[in-house]
Protein backbone atom coordinates (compact mmCIF):
# COMPACT_ATOMS: atom_id res chain seq x y z
CA UNK A 1 0.00 0.00 0.00
CA UNK A 2 1.40 3.47 -0.85
CA UNK A 3 1.98 5.95 2.06
CA UNK A 4 -0.20 9.15 1.79
CA UNK A 5 1.80 12.05 0.95
CA UNK A 6 2.82 14.08 4.12
CA UNK A 7 0.86 17.01 2.29
CA UNK A 8 -2.15 15.17 2.46
CA UNK A 9 -1.79 14.18 5.80
CA UNK A 10 -4.26 15.36 8.73
CA UNK A 11 -3.60 19.00 10.24
CA UNK A 12 -1.17 19.05 13.58
CA UNK A 13 -2.80 17.94 16.81
CA UNK A 14 -2.33 17.41 20.36
CA UNK A 15 -4.96 15.59 22.32
CA UNK A 16 -4.50 14.29 26.01
CA UNK A 17 -6.53 12.30 28.69
CA UNK A 18 -6.49 10.72 31.54
CA UNK A 19 -7.05 6.86 31.54
CA UNK A 20 -10.44 5.73 33.05
CA UNK A 21 -9.43 4.34 36.38
CA UNK A 22 -7.03 7.38 36.77
CA UNK A 23 -4.08 5.88 36.77
CA UNK A 24 -1.84 8.32 34.22
CA UNK A 25 -2.62 10.93 32.03
CA UNK A 26 -1.82 10.61 28.28
CA UNK A 27 -0.82 13.23 25.82
CA UNK A 28 -0.17 12.35 22.21
CA UNK A 29 0.33 14.94 19.11
CA UNK A 30 1.33 14.36 15.31
CA UNK A 31 3.45 17.29 14.17
CA UNK A 32 4.55 15.97 10.31
CA UNK A 33 3.38 19.55 9.44
CA UNK A 34 4.79 21.79 12.01
CA UNK A 35 8.85 19.81 11.48
CA UNK A 36 8.48 20.50 8.04
CA UNK A 37 8.45 23.73 8.37
CA UNK A 38 11.15 23.91 11.31
CA UNK A 39 13.06 22.11 8.42
CA UNK A 40 12.37 24.84 5.47
CA UNK A 41 13.07 27.56 7.51
CA UNK A 42 16.35 26.37 9.01
CA UNK A 43 17.47 24.04 6.14
CA UNK A 44 18.35 21.07 8.29
CA UNK A 45 20.05 18.29 7.03
CA UNK A 46 18.27 14.92 8.10
CA UNK A 47 19.58 14.23 11.43
CA UNK A 48 19.53 18.10 12.51
CA UNK A 49 15.25 17.50 11.46
CA UNK A 50 14.91 14.81 13.93
CA UNK A 51 16.51 16.28 16.68
CA UNK A 52 14.84 19.42 16.29
CA UNK A 53 11.25 17.44 15.57
CA UNK A 54 11.98 15.36 18.27
CA UNK A 55 12.40 18.31 20.62
CA UNK A 56 9.50 20.34 19.08
CA UNK A 57 7.35 17.05 20.03
CA UNK A 58 8.71 17.11 23.35
CA UNK A 59 8.51 20.86 24.20
CA UNK A 60 4.55 20.70 22.79
CA UNK A 61 3.94 17.59 25.45
CA UNK A 62 5.55 19.51 28.09
CA UNK A 63 4.03 22.74 27.96
CA UNK A 64 0.57 20.99 27.56
CA UNK A 65 1.23 19.02 30.49
CA UNK A 66 3.13 21.17 32.82
CA UNK A 67 1.78 24.23 31.84
CA UNK A 68 -1.24 27.11 31.87
CA UNK A 69 -1.57 29.51 29.07
CA UNK A 70 0.44 32.25 28.60
CA UNK A 71 3.05 30.38 30.44
CA UNK A 72 6.01 29.23 27.78
CA UNK A 73 8.21 26.04 27.57
CA UNK A 74 11.83 26.05 26.65
CA UNK A 75 13.77 23.28 26.42
CA UNK A 76 17.55 23.50 25.84
CA UNK A 77 19.57 20.25 24.46
CA UNK A 78 23.24 21.10 25.48
CA UNK A 79 25.12 18.13 24.53
CA UNK A 80 28.39 17.82 23.35
CA UNK A 81 27.81 16.53 19.55
CA UNK A 82 28.48 18.03 16.78
CA UNK A 83 24.78 19.56 16.09
CA UNK A 84 25.76 22.07 19.31
CA UNK A 85 22.44 23.37 21.39
CA UNK A 86 18.84 22.15 20.33
CA UNK A 87 16.34 24.67 21.72
CA UNK A 88 12.74 24.73 21.56
CA UNK A 89 10.36 27.02 22.39
CA UNK A 90 6.76 26.00 22.69
CA UNK A 91 2.81 27.40 24.25
CA UNK A 92 0.35 25.12 25.79
CA UNK A 93 -1.78 26.73 23.24
CA UNK A 94 0.00 24.89 20.33
CA UNK A 95 2.15 27.33 19.44
CA UNK A 96 6.63 25.99 18.34
CA UNK A 97 9.18 27.28 16.96
CA UNK A 98 12.90 26.29 17.43
CA UNK A 99 16.57 26.07 16.05
CA UNK A 100 19.55 23.38 15.87
CA UNK A 101 22.93 25.45 16.45
CA UNK A 102 24.29 23.15 13.06
CA UNK A 103 21.76 22.56 10.95
CA UNK A 104 23.64 20.97 7.93
CA UNK A 105 25.38 18.18 10.19
CA UNK A 106 25.80 14.59 8.09
CA UNK A 107 26.35 11.39 10.09
CA UNK A 108 26.58 8.08 9.14
CA UNK A 109 23.43 6.06 10.06
CA UNK A 110 23.25 3.76 13.05
CA UNK A 111 24.13 0.26 12.65
CA UNK A 112 20.42 -0.15 12.86
CA UNK A 113 19.92 2.03 9.81
CA UNK A 114 18.53 5.09 11.97
CA UNK A 115 19.04 8.37 12.23
CA UNK A 116 21.93 8.86 14.63
CA UNK A 117 20.07 11.79 16.83
CA UNK A 118 22.25 10.57 20.06
CA UNK A 119 25.52 10.87 18.42
CA UNK A 120 24.54 14.25 16.69
CA UNK A 121 23.01 15.55 20.13
CA UNK A 122 26.07 14.15 22.03
CA UNK A 123 25.34 11.50 25.08
CA UNK A 124 27.04 13.58 27.68
CA UNK A 125 25.39 17.01 28.43
CA UNK A 126 22.52 18.79 29.99
CA UNK A 127 18.97 19.07 29.24
CA UNK A 128 16.91 22.91 30.50
CA UNK A 129 13.69 23.22 30.97
CA UNK A 130 12.55 26.64 31.64
CA UNK A 131 8.64 27.76 32.25
CA UNK A 132 8.39 31.06 31.96
CA UNK A 133 5.30 33.69 32.88
CA UNK A 134 6.56 36.85 31.21
CA UNK A 135 6.69 38.15 34.97
CA UNK A 136 9.93 37.62 36.81
CA UNK A 137 12.64 34.95 36.46
CA UNK A 138 12.07 31.90 34.60
CA UNK A 139 11.85 28.50 36.64
CA UNK A 140 14.75 26.51 35.17
CA UNK A 141 15.14 22.88 35.83
CA UNK A 142 17.97 21.01 34.67
CA UNK A 143 19.38 17.04 34.45
CA UNK A 144 22.18 15.60 32.76
CA UNK A 145 21.82 13.96 29.52
CA UNK A 146 21.15 10.60 29.35
CA UNK A 147 21.42 9.48 25.56
CA UNK A 148 20.88 12.49 23.72
CA UNK A 149 18.33 10.67 21.68
CA UNK A 150 15.69 13.33 23.15
CA UNK A 151 12.57 11.04 24.38
CA UNK A 152 14.74 9.48 27.17
CA UNK A 153 16.39 12.89 27.93
CA UNK A 154 12.51 14.33 28.67
CA UNK A 155 11.50 11.27 30.19
CA UNK A 156 14.25 11.22 32.76
CA UNK A 157 13.76 14.82 33.69
CA UNK A 158 10.15 14.29 34.42
CA UNK A 159 10.51 10.98 36.76
CA UNK A 160 13.60 12.87 38.60
CA UNK A 161 13.45 16.27 38.27
CA UNK A 162 9.55 16.45 38.46
CA UNK A 163 8.96 13.23 40.09
CA UNK A 164 6.33 11.98 38.17
CA UNK A 165 7.14 8.70 36.38
CA UNK A 166 6.77 9.46 32.95
CA UNK A 167 7.51 7.35 29.42
CA UNK A 168 7.92 9.94 26.25
CA UNK A 169 8.14 8.58 22.84
CA UNK A 170 8.90 11.14 20.28
CA UNK A 171 9.98 10.36 16.65
CA UNK A 172 10.65 11.92 13.04
CA UNK A 173 10.67 10.12 9.92
CA UNK A 174 12.54 11.43 7.09
CA UNK A 175 12.16 10.53 3.52
CA UNK A 176 14.92 10.05 1.02
CA UNK A 177 15.09 13.76 -0.33
CA UNK A 178 14.92 15.35 3.29
CA UNK A 179 11.48 15.61 3.32
CA UNK A 180 9.55 14.77 6.85
CA UNK A 181 7.43 11.86 6.33
CA UNK A 182 5.85 11.77 9.69
CA UNK A 183 6.39 13.13 13.00
CA UNK A 184 4.63 12.34 16.38
CA UNK A 185 5.37 12.11 20.12
CA UNK A 186 3.53 10.69 22.95
CA UNK A 187 3.76 11.37 27.21
CA UNK A 188 2.42 9.57 29.57
CA UNK A 189 2.32 10.34 33.33
CA UNK A 190 1.67 8.11 36.09
CA UNK A 191 -1.68 9.81 37.91
CA UNK A 192 -0.87 10.64 41.82
CA UNK A 193 -1.75 7.68 44.17
CA UNK A 194 -1.70 5.06 40.69
CA UNK A 195 0.55 1.78 41.40
CA UNK A 196 3.84 1.35 39.26
CA UNK A 197 3.01 -1.22 36.75
CA UNK A 198 0.39 1.49 35.47
CA UNK A 199 2.74 3.69 33.01
CA UNK A 200 4.36 -0.10 31.81
CA UNK A 201 1.07 -1.12 30.56
CA UNK A 202 0.93 1.88 28.62
CA UNK A 203 4.17 1.63 27.25
CA UNK A 204 3.69 -1.72 26.25
CA UNK A 205 0.55 -0.69 24.29
CA UNK A 206 2.63 1.57 22.74
CA UNK A 207 5.64 -0.49 21.40
CA UNK A 208 3.05 -2.96 19.89
CA UNK A 209 1.98 0.11 18.47
CA UNK A 210 5.37 0.48 16.94
CA UNK A 211 7.42 3.82 15.93
CA UNK A 212 4.97 6.48 17.11
CA UNK A 213 6.64 8.69 13.66
CA UNK A 214 5.74 5.44 11.09
CA UNK A 215 1.91 5.96 12.70
CA UNK A 216 1.89 8.97 11.65
CA UNK A 217 3.86 8.95 8.18
CA UNK A 218 1.01 6.43 7.46
CA UNK A 219 -2.05 9.11 8.45
CA UNK A 220 -2.76 8.21 11.65
CA UNK A 221 -3.73 11.24 13.68
CA UNK A 222 -2.87 12.27 17.73
CA UNK A 223 -6.85 10.40 18.50
CA UNK A 224 -5.47 6.90 17.47
CA UNK A 225 -1.93 7.12 18.87
CA UNK A 226 -4.15 8.08 22.08
CA UNK A 227 -6.39 5.18 21.82
CA UNK A 228 -3.78 2.89 21.15
CA UNK A 229 -1.62 4.07 24.24
CA UNK A 230 -6.12 3.84 26.55
CA UNK A 231 -6.73 0.52 24.60
CA UNK A 232 -6.84 -1.65 27.48
CA UNK A 233 -7.45 1.43 30.49
CA UNK A 234 -10.12 3.11 28.46
CA UNK A 235 -10.40 7.23 28.68
CA UNK A 236 -12.44 10.08 29.77
CA UNK A 237 -12.87 13.65 28.20
CA UNK A 238 -10.55 14.58 25.78
CA UNK A 239 -8.71 17.91 25.18
CA UNK A 240 -7.67 18.84 21.81
CA UNK A 241 -5.50 22.03 20.70
CA UNK A 242 -4.76 22.70 17.35
CA UNK A 243 -0.90 22.59 16.50
CA UNK A 244 1.21 25.00 14.57
CA UNK A 245 4.83 26.19 13.83
CA UNK A 246 4.91 30.06 14.84
CA UNK A 247 7.54 32.43 15.91
CA UNK A 248 6.96 35.57 18.38
CA UNK A 249 8.96 38.00 16.29
CA UNK A 250 8.47 40.90 14.51
CA UNK A 251 9.09 43.66 12.60
CA UNK A 252 7.92 45.78 15.44
CA UNK A 253 9.78 44.01 18.64
CA UNK A 254 12.77 44.30 16.61
CA UNK A 255 12.66 47.84 15.94
CA UNK A 256 12.17 47.82 19.57
CA UNK A 257 15.22 45.88 20.08
CA UNK A 258 17.42 48.12 17.75
CA UNK A 259 16.11 51.89 19.54
CA UNK A 260 17.16 50.22 22.58
CA UNK A 261 20.85 50.20 21.58
CA UNK A 262 20.92 54.01 21.67
CA UNK A 263 21.04 55.94 18.61
CA UNK A 264 25.05 55.99 19.06
CA UNK A 265 25.31 52.62 17.95
CA UNK A 266 22.57 53.07 15.16
CA UNK A 267 24.72 55.58 13.67
CA UNK A 268 27.83 53.62 13.66
CA UNK A 269 25.63 51.08 11.71
CA UNK A 270 25.04 53.56 9.57
CA UNK A 271 28.54 54.39 8.87
CA UNK A 272 29.95 50.93 8.80
CA UNK A 273 26.67 49.05 6.50
CA UNK A 274 24.25 51.68 5.64
CA UNK A 275 21.89 49.89 7.88
CA UNK A 276 20.79 46.38 9.61
CA UNK A 277 19.98 43.16 8.52
CA UNK A 278 19.12 41.25 11.91
CA UNK A 279 18.35 37.06 11.96
CA UNK A 280 15.77 35.61 14.17
CA UNK A 281 17.40 32.28 15.38
CA UNK A 282 14.00 30.80 15.80
CA UNK A 283 12.75 31.26 12.99
CA UNK A 284 15.26 32.05 9.92
CA UNK A 285 13.07 35.67 9.07
CA UNK A 286 14.99 38.71 8.11
CA UNK A 287 14.56 41.87 9.09
CA UNK A 288 16.28 44.45 7.19
CA UNK A 289 16.08 48.73 8.04
CA UNK A 290 18.01 50.99 6.25
CA UNK A 291 19.73 54.19 7.53
CA UNK A 292 16.28 56.79 7.40
CA UNK A 293 14.91 54.18 9.21
CA UNK A 294 17.62 53.75 11.78
CA UNK A 295 18.12 57.04 12.16
CA UNK A 296 13.99 57.17 12.96
CA UNK A 297 15.18 54.82 16.08
CA UNK A 298 18.05 56.32 17.02
CA UNK A 299 15.29 59.50 17.85
CA UNK A 300 13.43 57.42 19.32
CA UNK A 301 15.84 55.53 21.38
CA UNK A 302 15.56 57.72 24.59
CA UNK A 303 11.90 56.89 25.18
CA UNK A 304 12.34 53.20 24.84
CA UNK A 305 13.75 50.69 26.94
CA UNK A 306 14.27 47.12 25.90
CA UNK A 307 11.86 44.47 24.87
CA UNK A 308 11.17 40.79 25.63
CA UNK A 309 12.78 39.56 22.49
CA UNK A 310 16.27 39.72 22.77
CA UNK A 311 17.59 36.03 22.73
CA UNK A 312 16.28 34.92 19.15
CA UNK A 313 17.89 37.76 17.50
CA UNK A 314 21.59 38.53 16.43
CA UNK A 315 22.84 41.09 14.10
CA UNK A 316 25.29 39.79 11.39
CA UNK A 317 26.75 42.78 10.18
CA UNK A 318 26.54 45.09 13.77
CA UNK A 319 26.82 44.71 17.18
CA UNK A 320 24.43 41.64 18.96
CA UNK A 321 21.43 43.59 20.81
CA UNK A 322 21.23 43.60 24.53
CA UNK A 323 20.27 40.09 26.03
CA UNK A 324 17.12 40.54 27.97
ZN1 LIG B 1 11.15 34.46 14.56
Amino acid sequence: MAEPTPSSLPADRLVAAASADGSVRVTALTLTHAVEEARTAHATLPVATAALGRAMAAGLLLAHALLKEPDRLTLRLLGDGPLGAVVVDASPAGDVRGYVAQPRVMLPPTPAGKLDVGRAVGRRGVLHVSHDSGIGRPYTGSVPLVSGEVGEDVAHYLTTSLQVPSAVAVGVRVGTGGVVLGAAGVLVQRLPGADEAAVADVEAALSRLGPVSQVAAAGGTAQDLLAAALAHLGHGAVAEVPLAWRCTCSRERTARLLAALGAETLDGMIADDGGAELTCHFCGAVYRFDAAELKALGAESNRSAGDDEGRPVHGPDGPAPPEP
